[in-house]
């Protein structure tokens, strides 16, 4: 079997294990892979739905979709897909459109959704779509690396890697931005998640050993270069916790960053300033004055840190993802003990330049930037501070690209 020659190790052998394991299920070899990855947020938290600026990095972390048509003979008309992280399968009727079929909030709804999502994208000019895209059964085996549900888009991994794979599967030949759009579209339509733009576009778009600065308002992306493997790693740790509470919670900031919004009459929070905030402070709740001063600062954040990486200035990057981290904490409250022990941890450690919940927060992930000979003593403090409790231990994170198809 031929992999591309640009494939990492890494990649290469997660794609191959799960080529076997679909020869394994199917008894025919697949005939076609796609690989998504995760992704970690830099900074910018809780800015995308106020208009304003993320800055995401793809991790070599992936989502691995492989399959095939299935044969047409009506003993084989129906699609499947199997999950081999929650070792499950569905199958469902290929020309039907039952979301109902599915648990609300199930898995199936997201990758079923994928599938069916790529049917209703417009494909690209030029391409012959397969004769009968919707009729056509598919075989899919997916395994992914991403932990699921730690802030670090399993979703969106497993929803791009998915319709890339259906993509080139029916012959519809999706460019990146339309795979985004159509995974998008599963999480919100079909799985029912209000989720924003970020994570579908940095899975399907990044740019290998670049971060990715997304405008929430227009949603257009600039690449921002990372400073070199030599300079500085990128360390990722769980905190073991899971954000149970985080459903109600969001959607309550949301409100708090409307009404702030409506007080001082602007379009989103991406419009404001503190000074707008201070002559609106007597009519907001001092709750909802917090969350807009977080807002309004993390926007201006996610700017001077890159500026502070432009100039190499990694204290100063630094500095600024403590700062987010703090005015999550404080402002924001959506942090836990955990996160703030695993923080206070990393600040403490020499070598490291800042660190941050990354994420929803009220659980999941902490980011850190720090210098490669630093790494060792800071994974060791990251492990001693969550006592064990994550899932599993913290890792360094290399800047990948985006979403990749191969036919076998
Ligand atoms: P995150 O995207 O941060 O990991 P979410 O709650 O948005 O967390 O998404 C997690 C959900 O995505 C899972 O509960 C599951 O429904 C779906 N999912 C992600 N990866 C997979 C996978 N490999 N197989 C099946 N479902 C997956
Ligand atoms: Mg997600």
């Amino acid at each position: 079997m031929l992999l591309p020659g640009d494939i990492s190790p890494q990649l290469g052998g997660q794609v191959r294990a799960a080529l076997e394991r679909y020869l394994a299920r199917a008894g025919v070899p697949a005939s076609a892979v796609a690989a998504a990855p995760g992704r970690v947020n830099l900074i910018g938290e809780h800015t995308d739905y106020n208009d304003g600026f993320v800055l995401p990095v793809a991790i070599n972390r992936w989502c691995v979709a492989v399959g095939r048509v299935r044969l047409h003979d009506p003993a084989h008309a129906r699609s499947r897909i199997y999950t081999e992280n929650l070792d499950q399968a569905v199958e469902f009727d290929p020309s039907q459109r039952d979301v109902s079929a599915f648990e609300a909030g199930a898995w199936p709804r997201y990758l079923v959704g994928a599938v069916w999502s790529v049917l209703d994208a417009v494909p690209a000019g030029g391409a012959a779509p397969h004769s009968a895209p919707s009729i056509t059964p598919l075989d899919i085996v997916v395994a992914s690396t991403v932990p699921l549900g730690s802030g670090l888009a399993s979703s969106a991994a497993s929803t791009v890697a998915t319709a890339a794979l259906a993509s080139r599967l029916l012959g519809r030949n999706l460019p990146p931005a339309a795979l985004a759009a159509a995974a998008r579209h599963a999480e919100r339509t079909f799985a029912g998640v209000p989720c924003g733009i970020m994570d579908q576009d940095i899975a399907a778009c990044a740019q290998p050993g670049q971060a990715m600065l997304i405008d929430c308002r227009d949603a257009s992306q600039r690449p921002v270069a990372l400073p070199s493997a030599e300079q500085v790693v990128i360390v990722i740790a769980h905190s073991g916790v899971r954000h149970a509470l985080a459903g109600g919670q969001y959607a309550a900031r949301r409100e708090s960053c409307r009404r702030a919004a409506a007080a001082m009459g602007v379009p989103a929070l991406r419009d404001a300033t503190l000074a707008d905030l201070a002559s609106a402070a007597a009519k907001l709740s001092e709750h909802d004055t917090a969350c807009a001063r977080h807002v309004i600062t993390e926007n201006a954040r996610v700017l001077e840190f890159i500026q502070a990486l432009a100039a190499s200035d990694l204290h100063s990057a630094g500095r600024l993802m403590l700062a987010s981290h703090a005015s999550l904490r404080d402002l924001y409250r959506v942090s836990c003990p955990e996160l703030d022990t695993m923080v206070a941890a990393a600040a403490g450690t020499p070598g490291v330049f800042g660190s941050r919940l990354t994420g929803g927060g009220f659980g999941g992930c902490t980011v850190t930037l720090c210098r490669p000979n630093a790494a060792a003593e800071l994974t060791a403090r990251l492990r001693a501070a969550v006592g064990g409790s994550a899932a599993e231990p913290p890792f360094i994170a290399q800047a990948v690209g985006g979403v990749q198809s191969w036919a076998i």
